[in-house]
């Protein structure tokens, strides 16, 4: 399984394609990714959002146009098409609403997405494989903002106090920036709540 990742947008989101080498999954399509996506892919089963915010969601409306189905955390569903920003152009409609903990197979393709809110009240990690879609709520050697509308930091520091459980190592890609490990994040926890006075 391969990925490819490039930024779009003027946050520079990360949209990754998810290559399974005859199938492929799309994580986060930002603002005008769909162009990039389409010369980068032949079978696109699904898209998957980490969380609701415009600039992960922003091509969303472009696959689901062509009959590609969007995924979610149920939480963040009301974000996709009601931006607090007022940047998102147009809206989509989800098509699966996802629990914590939930499992899909998806072609050859098994997708888990892990709840993790605070940064968003769906914010969500995607564990496909070896990797680990951390949306904005885990980044290399940082973690995502929790004073957004929407936002709650006694969400964020349950969040990150429930992260440090997972024991096993994932290849971390951030919605932000460069990759990274799960338990490198992890071994970070501690710093943060101190940091940010959890
Ligand atoms: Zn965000
Ligand atoms: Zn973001």
């Amino acid at each position: 399984m391969q990925y490819l990742v490039k930024e779009f947008g003027s946050v520079m989101t990360n949209c990754y394609i998810l290559d399974n080498g005859f199938e492929q999954l799309v994580i986060d399509p930002g603002e005008n990714s769909y162009e990039w996506v389409k010369q980068n892919s032949n079978n696109i089963l699904a898209v998957l959002n980490t969380h609701g915010h415009y600039d992960h969601v922003y091509d969303n409306y472009k696959f689901q146009k062509d009959g590609v189905e969007i995924y979610i955390h149920k939480d963040d569903a009301f974000l996709v098409s009601n931006d607090p920003f007022g940047l998102l152009k147009n809206g989509s409609s989800p098509d699966v609403l996802a629990n914590d903990e939930d499992k899909f197979k998806i072609g050859q393709f098994s997708v888990k997405f892990h709840h993790f809110p605070g940064h968003t009240p769906g914010c969500s990690m995607i564990e496909i494989g070896d990797f680990m879609f951390s949306g904005d709520f885990l980044f290399n050697s940082s973690i995502g903002r929790f004073d957004f509308p929407f936002s709650n930091s006694d969400d964020m520091k349950k969040s990150l106090l429930k992260v440090k459980n997972f024991k096993k190592e994932f290849i971390l890609l951030p919605g932000h920036g460069e990759k990274s490990t799960l338990q490198t994040e992890i071994s970070h926890i501690d710093y943060y709540l101190k940091a940010f006075g959890f």
